[in-house]
């Protein structure tokens, strides 16, 4: 059987970095969902949120991901691309937050991602991981922080991609798109009821990464 581990909460809370850690030591992939919906956002472009649910589907029909690889070296494909660092920015990550309004979009995806937990085991990370698309992972993490420090990791991670940010503006972003992905009808952000929270807030990379560790329980 397929392990899954899920880690769920707000934008620049670190789940990345902890999941791909974490799928390297399990020696599993990781998968980032908040690709999959940035992937979709980008390529359907600005304004495709208002498009009607027909024209969605149609296009939803030509997408197919993949996956290869394991921990950071995970590697996620959409038609045969590896997706890149052009979906990393707080504008994509904004359009990314509109299309996963759209109940069309988080049924394609929900299928899509699934999908890849039938054949794969993964420490899957996003917004719903473990309230709506693995409700039966055996282990479930919610990961939080604060926004000034959220917006703070999410700063120099963008420095780090060589796309230097603004941070008072990063904060209203990350804030703003928290309170769409909180607050919308479909599968709105939330810990699961037998999730692990963790507040991170005060918390260094290892820390965190210790106590993921010590739930997973190798
Ligand atoms: O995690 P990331 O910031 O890359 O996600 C981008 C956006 O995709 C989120 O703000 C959220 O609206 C959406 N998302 C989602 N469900 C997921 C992962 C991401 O709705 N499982």
């Amino acid at each position: 059987a397929k392990l899954i581990v899920t880690i769920d909460g707000p934008a620049g809370v670190g789940k990345s970095t902890m999941a791909k850690r974490l799928a390297r030591e399990l020696g599993i992939p990781y998968l980032d969902t908040g690709a999959m919906f940035r992937a979709v956002a980008w390529k359907l472009g600005e304004g495709s949120w208002d498009w009607d649910e027909t024209r969605l589907k149609d296009e939803l029909a030509g997408f197919d991901f993949t996956l290869s690889g394991v921990g950071e070296d995970s590697v996620l494909s959409l038609n045969g691309t590896p997706i890149g660092n052009e979906i990393r920015t707080e504008q994509v990550g904004m359009w990314a937050s509109n299309v996963a309004t759209l109940p069309v979009v988080r049924a394609y995806l929900k299928t899509a991602q699934q999908s890849l937990g039938a054949r794969f085991s993964l420490v899957a990370e996003g917004r719903d991981m473990g309230t709506v698309i693995f409700p039966d992972a055996p282990h479930k993490f919610f990961l939080d922080a604060s926004v000034e420090e959220r917006a703070n990791r999410r700063f120099h991670q963008l420095e780090g991609l060589g796309k230097p940010a603004d941070l008072e503006e990063l904060k209203e972003q990350i804030a703003r798109r928290d309170h769409q992905d909180r607050n919308r009808a479909v599968a709105p952000l939330r810990p699961a009821d037998d999730a692990v929270t963790i507040d991170t807030t005060e918390l260094d990379k290892d820390r965190v990464f210790a106590l993921l560790a010590e739930h997973a329980g190798e």
